[in-house]
């Protein structure tokens, strides 16, 4: 169907336009097949319902972030037709925001300093699921002091649970499983969980589609949008791309870059990964017809239930 008849059909039969998704990679290296997917999964289901998607730069991790490696994400995007639909911004630039959201959470009395060092925090954990689960020992006051503390929120002995569109009901009892969780380092870097609740308020997401390895990491963040009462977006979280033995493709486990060289063969090989089934005779023709016809036809509903995909 020609693009604009789907438009106008589709702009018909949607109750509420009002979708802004988001893609947001870390510039930690080049984009790898993995966060190819995320992307392009996040850019069609957006699309899809006529929505608007941004793409956010999640610098916030300055150690780890590679000179270069944004622009580079950035262009490696836009060869494959996919650009933000509002100015890209960086979280590095962001420094203020998180610290007034710290704030906001020290007036609720929701987080407190925390003095201990690894090695305390080894020496009286138990293990959770990522990693040692924080006893908790400065909750009431640090044990001794210590120049910069870490900054740790306040979990409950609660379920926190959501449903993904996907992945069905999640939940956590954040207290034991986790336990108080740091939103600002001693070092001065502000966690990814404070910062990626306070950007996707302040961009107004309200549709977050992104790789299941970050399904852990979503009740945390719904615990922090409930402390400074925000609203909780719609979660879809896609399969993980795996390698042969079944490890995540990620800069550690040396996954190639994206090939640029043929970026028609590279988008259907995703689309494939994503179970859209594509047309072959799309092989031979340009990046813009492919978006076009993987936004009209992207049914999300075929990956239900999977939370890992070897490669295509
Ligand atoms: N920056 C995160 C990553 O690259 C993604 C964060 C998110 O989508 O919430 O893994």
């Amino acid at each position: 169907m020609a693009r604009s008849d789907w438009l106008l059909k589709k702009r018909r039969s949607l109750p509420d336009p009002e979708y802004r998704g988001r893609f947001a990679p870390s510039p930690t290296g080049p984009l790898h097949f993995g966060s190819l997917v995320a992307a392009v999964g996040s850019y069609l289901d957006a699309k899809h319902h006529l929505g608007t998607w941004l793409v956010r730069m999640e610098d916030l991790d300055t150690p780890r972030c590679v000179a270069g490696a944004a622009d580079d994400i950035l262009r490696t995007l836009d060869t494959f037709g996919l650009r933000s639909d509002e100015p890209v911004i960086y979280q590095s630039h962001r420094t203020a925001a998180y610290e007034e959201t710290l704030q906001r959470l020290k007036d609720r009395q929701a987080v407190y300093p925390c003095c201990c060092t690894r090695k305390e925090i080894a020496d009286s954990a138990l293990n959770g699921i990522e990693g040692f689960v924080y006893a908790g020992t400065c909750r009431n006051g640090m044990a001794h002091q210590r120049e910069i503390p870490a900054w740790r929120v306040r979990t409950n002995n609660e379920t926190t649970g959501f449903d993904d569109v996907l992945q069905g009901y999640i939940s956590q009892n954040l207290e034991t499983e986790l336990g108080d969780f740091v939103v600002k380092r001693a070092d001065g870097l502000f966690a990814y969980q404070l910062a990626v609740v306070a950007d996707d308020s302040f961009q107004n997401i309200t549709h977050i589609v992104r790789g299941a390895d970050l399904l852990a990491s979503t009740p945390r963040q719904i615990h922090l949008q409930r402390l400074l009462c925000l609203p909780t977006p719609h979660y879809m979280h896609l399969p993980v791309v795996v390698n042969e033995v079944g490890e995540k493709l990620s800069k550690q486990t040396l996954a190639a870059p994206v090939d640029v060289s043929q970026p028609v063969a590279t988008l259907l090989r995703v689309l494939d990964f994503l179970q859209q089934q594509p047309p072959a005779e799309l092989a031979s023709s340009d990046v813009g017809t492919v978006l076009d016809w993987a936004m009209q036809n992207w049914d999300a509903t075929r990956l239900r239930g999977i939370a890992t995909l070897p490669a295509a």
